[in-house]
């Protein structure tokens, strides 16, 4: 099904994205009241360039893996960690002032157990989740578990601490949502503020970046 749809009350019947679709998926029919409106076939591959061709903003995603579109369902900045080192602390303590400024909790995501989690409830977080606990092999499924983390929490913003092993679960992550990395808590700030989207397809074999101005989350970056 496709991760976009049409709000018939808005299309006025320009036709502006069915020129845009790389891939003929888009087309006319009359609705339920007899108009001539825009509708997508199944076979759209979600590259989102007609949501931005539209001039009436009448394409809207709805769904992109299990990600609402709706940004008042997320909720929270959450950092993932390696260990409760300082750094990690430090992370954690700007993490938290991000998320203050969104009224927002910190979480932490913390792959591997670590009896010293406590020192990153001091700096700021007000949940630890030690990831590679549910996890029965922790180096093939914490892609697998992050993505059904980001599916049941639905965080605004994932902030992946600069270690190897969570940098590289960060670059999954991204892969499989399909969007991009950021890498500096400035950038994830202004992106919150701007609450835009960047969002990077193949399309026809070419990387594609699409701005939307819906709000959808969550971002993610490596700092
Ligand atoms: S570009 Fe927008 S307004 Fe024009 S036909 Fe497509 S959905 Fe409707
Ligand atoms: S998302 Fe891409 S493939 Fe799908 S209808 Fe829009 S332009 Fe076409």
């Amino acid at each position: 099904m496709p991760a976009v749809i049409v709000n018939e009350d808005r299309c006025q019947c320009s036709q502006v994205c069915v020129t845009a679709c790389p891939y003929d998926a888009i087309g006319l029919i009359s609705n339920d009241r007899g108009r001539a409106v825009a509708h997508i076939y199944e076979n759209c591959i979600d590259c989102l360039l007609c949501i931005s061709a539209c001039p009436q903003q009448a394409i809207m995603l709805v769904s992109t893996y299990g990600l609402s579109a709706e940004l008042e369902v997320y909720n929270g900045v959450w950092v993932v960690v390696a260990d409760t080192s300082v750094k990690a602390q430090q992370l954690v303590t700007q993490a938290t002032k991000l998320a203050q400024t969104l009224h927002a909790p910190t979480g932490v995501i913390l792959l591997g157990a670590d009896s010293q989690c406590e020192v990153l409830m001091t700096a700021g977080a007000t949940t630890v989740v030690p990831l590679a606990a549910v996890a029965s092999d922790r180096q093939a499924y914490l892609a697998d578990d992050l993505l059904q983390f980001v599916d049941e929490r639905q965080p605004e913003a994932l902030l992946f601490a600069d270690q190897a092993l969570v940098r590289d679960l960060a670059c999954q992550l991204a892969f499989r949502l399909q969007i991009d990395v950021l890498t500096s808590i400035r950038d994830v700030a202004s992106e919150l503020s701007e609450r835009r989207l960047w969002f990077q397809r193949s399309v026809l074999d070419q990387r594609v970046h699409t701005a939307i101005a819906i709000d959808t989350r969550p971002l993610l970056a490596v700092v």
